[in-house]
């Protein structure tokens, strides 16, 4: 039995949400006539509350629509430094929107408000890029799949408002840390001027993602996306796979971050480990000693069809996800009881 845990992006689509992909009314969204498009994308923007959205193949592709239009050549963007707007978009910030990035050191990829009010640059000041906007990433990817706090995002609204920052989220995996604490989408719409989340993660769907945010912006990024070549014709059975997992799928997280919780005990007490990260959701970082890499462990789980990343020296990723299953967990416990 293959055990793959290295994203949870690899999941393929249930038979249901094959059904729903198959049945879904089609038309060209670059007319704006794909029917299931503009139903994923009415169905988002009421969920959080916000104006408008658009959805899109990745979370990269949102993310940097997000920058582009938020910002102008030489201004700069905060973050913390394991952001994957930062790290993992191919360098999409200076490419895209010629910003610059203050990448700031948090906790587990969390910055808090008195950090940002630190940070923030003399408008008045020709020798400092102008810093436009924040970004912040929840749950953490690089943090070991850590949640921010909703108290400390308040207060960092509280800091971009009062210095006219515009305030972005990576929400890539937000239903992850929607489904552990008590706020709803309304919460955040309400918090963030624009927001990114992917359908392709947990939820299950084979791509997607959506950015939300005001009418004026989204038509915006709607051009830019156009520029990038990213506007796409008959999207709608991809659309409703989205609706589908917004539907279905969403409650089912809790058990992907169940069995996470259970795999960060497994690794525990795995003698080539010497520490495993807090595990909020469904995504577990293991620490190795010094004198074994990274490298060598993917190697010794795969010999067991057991599959996780690298994820720096000595850290290795493991993420849980729709297609992992009770019964692949007692399998695990086994394999990796070395
Ligand atoms: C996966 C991910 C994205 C988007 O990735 P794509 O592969 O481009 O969809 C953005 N932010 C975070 C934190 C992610 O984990």
């Amino acid at each position: 039995m293959k055990i793959d845990l290295r994203s949870d992006t690899l999941t393929l689509p249930t038979p249901q949400m094959q059904e729903a992909m198959n049945k879904a009314p089609l038309g060209d969204d670059v007319y704006g006539e794909d029917p299931s498009v503009n139903a994923l994308e009415e169905k988002a923007a009421k969920m959080f509350g916000m104006e408008a959205a658009l959805f899109c193949p990745t979370g990269t592709m949102t993310n940097q629509l997000a920058i582009k239009v938020h910002t102008r050549p030489g201004d700069e963007v905060i973050c913390d430094k394991l952001s994957h707007i930062y790290l993992y978009e191919g360098g999409g910030i200076a490419m895209n929107a010629f910003s610059s990035v203050r990448p700031l050191e948090g906790d587990l990829g969390r910055i808090t408000a008195k950090m940002v009010e630190e940070n923030i640059n003399n408008a008045n000041d020709v020798h400092q890029p102008i810093t436009r906007m924040v970004s912040l990433e929840n749950t953490v990817n690089k943090g070991g799949g850590s949640i921010y706090d909703f108290n400390e995002i308040k207060k960092i609204k509280e800091v971009c408002h009062a210095n006219g920052i515009i305030l972005h989220l990576d929400g890539a995996r937000l239903f992850n840390a929607l489904i552990e604490t008590d706020q709803t989408p309304l919460d955040y719409g309400k918090t963030f001027d624009s927001i990114s989340i992917c359908l392709s993660k947990g939820l299950g769907c084979p791509v997607g993602s959506f950015l939300l945010g005001k009418k004026t912006f989204i038509d915006q990024a709607r051009r830019y996306r156009k520029a990038m070549g990213g506007g796409w014709r008959q999207a709608g059975a991809l659309a409703a796979a989205g609706i589908y997992a917004l539907d279905n799928h969403i409650t089912l997280l809790k058990d992907d971050h169940r069995r996470a919780k259970e795999i960060g005990k497994m690794l525990a007490a795995n003698s080539w480990v010497e520490k495993v990260y807090p595990v909020s959701t469904n995504i577990i970082l293991a620490q190795l000693p010094q004198n074994i890499t990274s490298t060598d462990f993917v190697e010794k789980l795969k010999q067991n069809e057991v599959y996780c990343v690298s994820f720096g020296k000595h850290l290795v990723r493991f993420v849980t996800h729709i297609d992992f299953t009770d019964e692949q967990l007692e399998v695990l416990r086994t394999r990796l009881a070395f």
